[in-house]
């Protein structure tokens, strides 16, 4: 079955009454006719009906084997991290989502990780950096904000070589795009927040492993720390899928026509975007996936420009979070890495011009007028 098919008949479960959508199993507890009744159901930290049915839809949809819903992206990624037993050396991507790198830099220290952020898509780099200790290696491809790409099925060689276990974050091109376990990653996890549930009015996190005993550790973190996803927003996230492949296509194309617009913006330094040819990183990236996606960070000339263009939009919102119908403007040093150092932000670029965006559906050229009017209000 296709993916476009996929994201709609998951399964042929028929559900009672014969009710076409999943129905919502609004309860925390299930009742059992006595001690022989195994029934599948009994608490809904542990498994839920509504829920099963989701991830019986990412599953399918990462080719995996294994899949957990959970209540946002950072709770997938606190849990995920725990398959790394410590004491441990994790080498990662040092372009990851801000709460990601306060989760790794704040508290995993404390908790016997030791990390290294580097630039994954240097496989050099990567290979020097693996130790005697070194037990995982996380990324993000491609790399928020700053699109960096890197390549799942080398890394995923290097992996296994060195017996470490390989997280691959999803979120940014969703299984409609590029498939991680396919190209060899152990471990995929998504913000279910982003493109996947797609309308901005739910967080969810999911978990995906192929490996059966990847499978059997993640369903006792998944009931012991209990960041388990309701079965309302479970109910949301599976709507939002129905639509992915079609929204991932006009979000693709509306921001490759943004991302060329800005570049010719003589207001504009640079632009970050996965799809243009003469990246460093393109030949890995169509290797590997099959889409671009709908996100492009830039920066401005002067930092003027960004209050003024923040204050200036109309339909890009001025708001923190990605993937969703609505297009949204972000200012990642104030908003999304505002936990991370300084000079960290400062060396990598990500600085008082830098913004990133995330291009919805609307029409394109609705989403360029608007850019182009809050640039040309000079203060
Ligand atoms: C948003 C995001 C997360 C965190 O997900 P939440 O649902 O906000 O907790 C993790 N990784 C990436 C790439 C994200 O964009």
């Amino acid at each position: 079955m296709k993916i476009e098919t996929l994201c709609l008949h998951s399964s042929n479960e028929r559900h009672e009454y014969g009710c076409l959508t999943t129905p919502i199993y609004q309860a925390s507890t299930f009742v059992h006719a006595g001690v022989e009744d195994e029934s599948k159901y009994s608490y809904s930290r542990l498994a839920n009906p509504t829920r099963a049915h989701l991830e019986e839809l990412v599953k399918k949809l990462e080719d995996g084997e294994h899949c957990f819903a959970f209540s946002s992206g950072m709770a997938a990624i606190t849990t995920a991290i725990k398959l790394v037993k410590p004491p441990a050396h994790i080498i990662a991507s040092d372009d990851l989502y801000g709460g990601s790198i306060r989760l790794f830099i704040n508290d995993a220290l404390s908790y016997g990780y030791e990390f290294d952020f580097i630039d994954t898509s240097d496989l050099d780099l990567l290979k020097s950096k693996i130790r005697k200790d070194t037990k995982a290696i996380y990324i993000e491809t491609p790399s928020n904000p700053l699109m960096h790409v890197s390549d799942i099925k080398k890394i995923s060689k290097i992996a296994k070589d060195n017996n470490l276990l390989f997280f691959v974050d999803n979120t940014f091109l969703t299984p409609y795009y590029q498939k991680p376990i396919l190209l060899g990653a152990d471990v995929v996890i998504h913000s279910g927040t982003k493109f996947l549930g797609g309308h901005n009015d739910a967080l969810a996190g999911f978990v995906v492993v192929k490996d059966k005993k990847l499978g059997e550790a993640l369903a006792y973190l998944y009931k012991t720390v209990g960041a388990c996803l309701s079965p309302f927003d479970s109910f949301l996230i599976e709507r939002g899928i129905k639509t992915l492949p079609i929204r991932m296509d006009r979000i693709s194309e509306n921001a490759r026509k943004v991302a060329i617009w800005l570049r010719n913006n003589p207001k504009v330094n640079k632009v970050y975007y996965a799809g243009f040819e003469d990246n460093k990183d393109y030949n890995v990236s169509i290797k590997q996936s099959t889409g671009f996606g709908g996100m492009i960070s830039f920066e401005v000339k002067k930092s003027e420009y960004v209050s003024q263009i923040l204050r200036n939009v109309k339909v890009f919102q001025y708001a923190e979070s990605l993937g969703g119908v609505e297009s949204l403007i972000t200012f990642p040093k104030k908003q999304t890495h505002a936990d991370v150092k300084k000079e960290i932000l400062e060396a990598k670029g990500i600085n008082d011009r830098f913004l990133r965006i995330s291009v919805g559906i609307e029409n394109v050229e609705d989403l360029i007028e608007d850019l182009r009017q809050a640039f040309e209000d000079e203060i």
